[in-house]
């Protein structure tokens, strides 16, 4: 379908007027001072992204404010209040002092999207601990893995997971000393070698000095999502609240008023950094559903929550849009006025999609484990051009470059300045989110940074009006008879054909080109994998795309292999398609 370059915000897109109109005005600002100022930090005073986050709101009369509304299927939901969150998070920071642990000590969490996981995070954060939340749906290996990793000294999790996944690791986990158990029936746990949550969190003082962390004490690890390879731990400071704050206000245009919903779970950085962190630091109310994906609920939730800002991701995006647009259109959103994405590029078609199906566009954004927040997004403050993943928010600089060194040197880069240039993308190094660390892997960490910039791995364009459009991964990117061609593009225009629910394309070996462009490619729910469809995509493919960039070979699966944070592994489809071993599947969810 043809459709316009741009969507031009209109006034009744903006239902709130946004924080920010003026892009140009904006970036000349210094956000994180301002940022400063609204949390009224001193730069060189004491920092705790946890007081920042739960405690600052009490003395600006907040206490009985909803700060986390939790729902699940089968019980009533529960709304926690700033107020009761403080002394939560209090009591645990106390018991966690009284169990001896040291600002610095490392504390893991396995749970669902619990209430005791929230407190446990932002507990452990006032009592100055590192703290990892971990995907509760990992089976024993990886969790073992990022434990052994991490160096675990607490673990906090529920009387369930504990038996099914821990118990049978503990010999594996020498550094693990205390194992608070969460029972959510609210039964007492009688596990040996635990600790009941409920006895010690009732014991404890609603009382609490902060630990005296400042903005660059340790204050996260999380890991990153092993899409291309094994996860790695990246490890981030109390500092990075600057930028969930920051970025709170520019990219998702949190008010206080707004009622919030991130999808992600909180095993992820989006689901901490943005689940967790951002919509506390803004004072808004959160919802958290404690269920797994399902289209209708989603849609009622959105409905009847009253959601104002949803920041969701596009493998679900791409689910929504597989399940149809009568269900979304049998429900309203009146309340809703913002839709982001991250974690994979968005496709033209679901940002349309958005527009036409939502009644507003989605608004892709690009991040990283190891950037701690958003750093380049569409806004509500310009317009969209679907397929580009935004503009670098104020106080980001972003640059493309090449890197020139041989492999094994210290990384080189020269900085790319043409017009519609495309390089690997690269931040000025030193925004507050920006991880300091991968875990036990200095080497790793110095081979990110050349020249005071970060690479990040991911190749873009940027266009004349300063929109980033996202190739693809460094290591997906297809060389093909002279051409470098991104498999975003190509999976975007396969995406438009009515047919396909999702693509992936991978470059496959060939003796006289180099690569030939091979795409898998799942169906929407009513259509048949049979040769008349496959000429058709191929002749859709060619069409847009021209001979040279369509793909050669197109596969039909009934799903596509993804990485548990929900992102389609193309280094997996490569493997299979060369019969190589698939190397480490630990995030893998189960695909085709
Ligand atoms: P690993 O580093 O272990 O291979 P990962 O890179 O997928 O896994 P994350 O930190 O969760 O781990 O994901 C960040 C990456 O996801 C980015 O570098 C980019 O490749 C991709 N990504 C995130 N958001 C977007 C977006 N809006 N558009 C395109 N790609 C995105
Ligand atoms: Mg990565």
């Amino acid at each position: 379908m043809d459709r316009p370059a741009v969507i031009v915000k209109t006034a009744a897109e903006l239902r709130v007027p946004p924080h920010w109109r003026d892009y140009q005005r904006e970036r000349q600002q210094d956000p994180w001072a301002a940022a400063r100022r609204d949390l009224q930090l001193d730069p060189q005073g004491p920092m705790n992204m946890a007081v920042l986050a739960v405690d600052r709101h009490l003395q600006q009369g907040l206490a009985d404010k909803t700060a986390l509304r939790f729902v699940a299927r089968n019980a009533p939901a529960l709304d926690m209040s700033y107020g009761t969150l403080a002394q939560q998070t209090n009591r645990l920071a106390n018991v966690l002092q009284a169990l001896g642990v040291a600002p610095g000590d490392h504390l893991f969490v396995l749970a669902g999207r619990l209430p005791a996981l929230y407190v446990a995070v932002l507990g452990a954060l006032k009592a100055g601990v590192v703290v990892t939340p971990l995907f509760s749906a990992f089976g024993p290996e990886p969790i073992a893995t990022r434990m052994q990793l991490g160096q675990a000294r607490l673990l906090v999790t529920t009387d369930i997971l504990y038996r099914q996944k821990i118990r049978a690791l503990r010999a594996q986990l020498p550094t693990l000393q205390h194992v608070l158990l969460v029972n959510p029936d609210g039964q007492l746990t009688t596990e040996p070698d635990t600790l009941d949550w409920t006895t010690v969190m009732a014991g404890a003082s609603d009382h609490f000095t902060p630990a005296p962390t400042t903005a660059d004490s340790p204050a996260l690890l999380h890991f990153t999502s092993g899409t291309t390879g094994t996860p790695k731990g990246a490890l981030h400071v109390h500092g990075a609240a600057i930028t969930h704050y920051a970025t709170g206000r520019h990219a998702l245009d949190l008010h206080p008023q707004d009622r919030f919903w991130c999808t992600a779970d909180p095993g992820w950085v989006t689901g901490t950094s943005y689940g967790i962190l951002a919509p506390l630091l803004h004072g808004v109310t959160s919802l958290v559903d404690r269920e797994e994906f399902d289209a209708e609920r989603w849609y009622t939730l959105l409905q009847d929550e009253r959601i104002s800002v949803w920041y969701t991701a596009p493998t679900a995006i791409r689910l929504l849009m597989k399940a149809g647009p009568e269900l979304a259109q049998r429900h309203q959103f009146p309340d809703l006025r913002f839709i982001a994405s991250v974690g994979e590029p968005l496709n033209p078609e679901a940002v349309w999609w958005g527009k036409e199906v939502l009644g507003l566009p989605i608004h892709d954004n690009w991040w990283q484990t190891e950037t701690g927040g958003i750093m380049v997004a569409n806004t509500p403050a310009f317009d969209i051009k679907p397929g580009a993943m935004g503009r670098p928010l104020p106080g980001i600089d972003a640059y493309l470059v090449t890197q020139l060194q041989a492999p094994g040197e210290a990384p080189r880069v020269r900085v790319l300045d043409a017009p519609e240039a495309q390089g690997e993308l690269a931040l000025r190094a030193g925004w507050p989110s920006m991880f300091r660390g991968y875990l036990n892997n200095e080497a790793r960490y110095q081979q990110c940074f050349a020249d005071g910039l970060y690479l990040t791995g991911d190749l873009v364009r940027r266009d004349a009006e300063g929109y980033y459009w996202f190739v693809g991964r460094l290591d997906d990117v297809i060389k093909s008879a002279g051409h470098l061609i991104g498999p975003f593009e190509v999976e975007s225009v396969l995406m438009e054909h009515p047919a396909v629910a999702e693509a992936g394309v991978i470059g496959k070996p060939d003796a006289l080109v180099g690569e030939t462009v091979k795409a898998f490619v799942s169906l929407k729910n009513g259509y048949l994998p049979d040769e008349a469809l496959r000429s058709d995509l191929q002749a859709h493919a060619r069409k847009r795309l021209g001979a040279a960039v369509a793909p050669k070979e197109i596969a039909f699966l009934p799903t596509l292999p993804r990485t548990r944070s929900g992102k389609i592994m193309r280094r997996l489809l490569k493997a299979r398609e060369l019969g190589l071993p698939e190397g480490d599947t630990s995030t893998l969810e189960a695909g085709a």
